[in-house]
């Protein structure tokens, strides 16, 4: 926590500044790049930045203590930026005005608060009215800082979600009693009457006088923003990115520059690339006299600020080229000295950070001010390519483009898209833009929150809003697509959903939603809540109903990617599969081996399910062999199957691991039906089922003690396991079964299943006067187990680390239960992450390290893998790499993001050792020149 004698405020302005972009931990990103910015030239206004340290303090102790802390440096770096400026905070004639705004370590596009023109009340008004000698001018920024000041600081919120902002109601009804359209039609008078009806409102609602001293304002912005950091949305963003609520937001506090002085200013956001394809093509929107959030806002409709995405917007809406170039020009048209220098400088910018950048500018009376820069939100694909694409340049290595992606953004690329032919039958209602690729196919709902109520219970949504708010992002995040009537390329819903690798449609001007009675007009239909639209997010059409979709073409950008990820990574990533086809997809995928088929879910399909009731229902040994007998062949066409698939590559098979009773029916009708078959009374059914049944089953009748109860089940997939691999020898392929013990716990438990393998597959192989290749191991998935390692290394070739039961046990949670107070955890920040999903790697990663060490030394080379949910998590990933496992194995599209987590892992651990050996060699250094001194 920040102290009293640490510096709290970092300045910046005129090419000076004493922070820099290395400094995002404590300035925030967007407070380290102002300051970078500065140091290379860009001209950026002059300002401070309130460390994130600030923020935690703020939270522990409150806003006396604060203003305490910081108020002596805030009140220096104020008269700094007035030195600059040649203007004075809080003076009537020539007032400084500034903005205050976010930044926390990680961007959070619009998820915390923002004021600008702060400093203005009724006498600074006409101060700046007279200076600028443009009265609409002072007064429009002035109802605009009433009306962020008003909501941001004073709370003055829409009082339900289906209601409106009250400051729009009231601009609103002034625009209907002066009968006019635009806000940019109503007059000065119209907008001093505005702030009268602002200030009026605000003290009617909050019993509070709007506040006239610009110092009372600014500390009230401050602790706003601060506070804004522990908003909800803020707090389910950071849940989503996982960030943790520790960081704390800085804040940025820098003199206004104004892009709604008149037609000869503007303001807009900007990408260095195409935040949607990775394309290198420079694109963004503005407005001409306008202000910082008009154009995310969606209020307004932004222009393009290249010709060329002018163009194309205007054929993506239906606008005529007049038209467009009459009432939308590029800002290429529009300012053309202005936009060469802005595209110099978001070339210079780019090159600078060597990455894509997102940026915001404003133009004041021609000049060209830039207010920040940061790597930009883009979605999977664009990752992927904007980071092949700089590494083909050379501006990046190839470890960099490799440590610049997200593995688990690849998760995107592997979504399905829409089917050629579906999609030219299916019939377009309506045109937006598109805002973020993909397909999405779901039901009509409007409201966030509901989005996510019709998401937990399973249905496939799109949220559909005429804009969406940054209050909105977690109904986002439970639709499939997202679909606005209002908004551009940069709206809140684009960016965000850009971000989440979402579909996303916005600016669809042909759509009327109606949030009061549910409703939706486009092309001519009325969509219900409820009824079926399909987005394409790559054209930005709309369609009526579901379109079908497939299974996405995977090459190109990716194909390099993944050959890239082999050249580095070092452990093998095998996959998760008990099918053929599931074998097939993650071979394609590039998966090296089958780490783990569960058995199990051979026995549901068609015929074998009664032969399988019939093997647990019977009554004695000779009942169950009989039974066996007909699952024999069945489980051995099952096997041949995936080791063909699967052909010169391992192919782990865990024998039956679920407790029986999960396989018998437990309806009365099942019960009946199975009576018949087997010859007996439904009665005596129901008292089998009933004998099976188990107060705790997953601690229960399960893994390697229903092998050592029921020996003739191990026996059986022994067998079916190595005659299905002879088969294949003979027709020439090659198979490598590696056959797997579940739930051992003790050595004994182990050695008996081993003893039943063995003599099962030396019997075969003497049948079949033939023998292969094959290995016995098992899987470490019970706290005894790992810890005594040592002892069950003596029998298994191999260990697998089943890490969803060993976390399970370790932590005493029931996998099938722990949903009900997972989510309190995390919220209430008990378990900073689901432990099912990323490795504990303190508590059970204990665990595996005692049973690497212990079978290490029992069996030096002993194989060492992960099969658990946690082999494709890339954390996880990275800590089985540093404990040198074998392999790790994942469901088949968990494949490449293993492959790329593998890649990062060596590359990680190689720069790792390279900062040991340079600390060490100038620590040695430094130790000679001390000894050197002395003497
Ligand atoms: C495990 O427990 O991690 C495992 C892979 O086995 P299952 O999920 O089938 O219990
Ligand atoms: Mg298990």
């Amino acid at each position: 926590m920040a102290k009293k004698k640490d510096k709290h405020v970092y300045f910046f302005g005129n090419g000076k500044a004493e922070g820099n972009a290395t400094m995002k931990n404590l300035l925030g990103g967007k407070g380290a790049n102002l300051a970078e910015m500065n140091l290379i030239g860009v001209p950026v206004p002059p300002g401070f930045t309130v460390t994130t340290e600030v923020c935690t303090v703020y939270n522990a102790k409150g806003q006396d203590y604060t203003v305490e802390l910081i108020g002596e440096e805030v009140k220096k770096a104020v008269e700094q930026v007035e030195k600059i400026m040649g203007t004075k905070f809080g003076d009537k004639e020539n007032p400084c005005l500034l903005s205050v705004r976010s930044g926390a370590r990680a961007s959070m596009p619009g998820m915390m608060d923002t004021v600008l023109n702060l400093g203005l009340n009724d006498e600074a008004v006409e101060g700046i009215a007279a200076r600028t000698g443009n009265e609409r001018f002072a007064w429009d920024s002035y109802r605009r800082f009433v009306q962020m000041f008003g909501d941001v600081v004073m709370g003055m919120k829409p009082a339900s979600k289906e209601e409106e902002d009250p400051f729009e109601v009231i601009i609103h009804q002034l625009k209907e009693e002066k009968k006019v359209e635009k806000d940019n039609d109503l007059t000065t008078d119209d907008l001093k009457e505005l702030v009268k009806r602002f200030k009026a409102a605000v003290k009617e609602v909050t019993g509070k006088d709007f506040p006239t001293n610009p110092w009372d304002q600014l500390w009230g912005s401050v602790m706003a923003v601060f506070d804004s950091w522990m908003n909800e949305r803020a707090h389910v963003y950071r849940r989503l990115n996982n960030i943790p609520a520790e960081w704390g937001t800085a804040v940025n506090v820098q003199a206004m520059v104004f892009g709604n002085m008149g037609d000869n200013s503007a303001t807009g956001v900007a990408f260095t690339r195409d935040a949607g394809t990775g394309e290198n093509i420079f694109n963004g929107e503005y407005l001409i006299n306008a202000q910082g959030e008009d154009v995310v806002a969606g209020i307004r409709t932004p222009q393009q600020i290249t010709l060329e995405g002018a163009k194309r917007w205007a054929e993506l809406q239906g606008v005529s080229e007049e038209e467009r170039a009459a009432d939308f020009p590029s800002l290429e048209e529009a300012m053309p000295i202005v936009y060469q220098e802005l595209f110099k400088t978001q070339k210079a910018l780019e090159n600078h950070y060597r990455d894509m950048q997102d940026i915001e500018f404003t133009v004041q009376d021609g000049k060209l001010w830039m207010l920040q820069t940061r790597n930009g939100k883009r979605t999977g694909a664009a990752m992927v390519k904007i980071a092949m694409d700089l590494m083909r340049e050379k501006k990046i290595s190839k470890r960099e483009a490799l440590l610049r992606m997200e593995p688990n953004k690849l998760d995107e690329l592997l979504h399905p898209v829409f089917e050629k032919e579906a999609l030219e039958a299916g019939f377009v209602v309506a045109q937006g833009l598109p805002a973020s690729p993909g397909a999405a196919t779901g039901q009509v709902v409007f409201h966030a929150d509901e989005a996510e109520a019709w998401a937990e219970k399973g249905n496939k949504v799109i949220l559909c809003r005429i804009e969406t708010s940054p209050e909105d992002l977690a109904g986002m995040h439970a639709a499939q697509g997202i679909l606005t009537a209002r908004g551009g390329m940069t709206s809140h819903a684009a960016v965000v959903a850009r971000g989440m690798g979402k579909c996303c449609v916005s600016g669809a001007g042909g759509v009327k939603i109606n949030y009061k009675e549910r409703k939706l007009e486009a092309g001519g239909k009325v969509f219900k809540e409820g009824d079926w639209i399909s987005l394409n997010g790559s054209t930005g059409e709309v369609y009526e109903g579901q379109i079908k979709t497939i299974d996405p073409e995977l090459s190109g950008d990716f194909g390099e990617l993944m050959n890239l990820t082999d050249k580095y990574a070092k452990i093998l990533v095998r996959t998760n599969a008990d099918t053929p086809h599931d074998s097939e997809v993650a071979r394609n995928f590039g998966a090296q081996g089958i780490g783990l088929t569960r058995t199990e879910h051979m026995f549901f399909e068609g015929e074998r399910i009664v032969a399988m009731r019939e093997m647990i229902l019977a009554e004695d040994v000779e009942g169950r062999r009989e039974a066996l007998k007909k699952l024999l062949p069945m489980q051995r066409s099952d096997f041949e199957g995936i080791f063909e698939a699967m052909h010169d590559l391992p192919v782990t098979v865990r024998l039956l691991d679920p407790p029986l009773h999960e396989f018998v029916p437990h309806d009365e009708k099942g019960q009946k039906e199975m009576a018949e078959v087997m010859g007996v009374t439904p009665e005596h059914i129901k008292a089998k089922v009933e004998e099976l049944s188990e107060f705790n089953p997953m601690l229960g009748h399960r893994g390697c003690r229903l092998g050592n109860t029921y020996p003739e089940i191990s026996e059986t997939q022994a067998r079916a396991i190595i005659e299905a691999a002879l088969n294949l020898k003979q027709r020439g392929v090659v198979a490598k079964p590696e056959i797997m013990i579940p739930l051992t716990g003790t050595l004994n438990e182990m050695k008996m299943q081993e003893d039943i393998v063995r003599s099962t597959i030396a019997k075969v192989f003497e049948e079949r006067n033939d023998s292969i290749d094959h290995m016995v191991g098992t899987m470490i998935e019970v706290p005894r187990a790992a810890l005594t390692a040592d002892e069950i290394a003596t029998s298994a070739e191999f260990f697998s680390f089943g890490t969803n039961d060993l976390t399970q046990m370790t932590f005493g949670y029931s996998r099938d239960d722990a949903g009900k107070f997972l989510k309190v955890y995390l919220d209430k920040g008990i378990l900073k992450v689901d432990p099912f999903q990323e490795l504990d790697q303190s508590g059970v990663g204990q665990l595996v390290k005692i049973a690497v060490e212990k079978g290490r030394k029992t069996r030096k080379n002993i194989k060492i893998g992960i099969c658990g949910e946690h082999g494709g998590d890339p954390s996880s990933v990275e800590f089985c790499h540093s404990l040198g496992f074998d392999y790790v194995s994942c469901s088949p599209f968990r494949v490449p993001i293993a492959r790329l987590a593998a890649a990062q892992a060596t590359i990680k651990e190689e720069m790792a050792k390279k900062a040991t050996k340079a600390a060490k060699k100038s620590d040695k250094k430094k130790k000679k020149s001390d000894k050197k001194k002395k003497k």
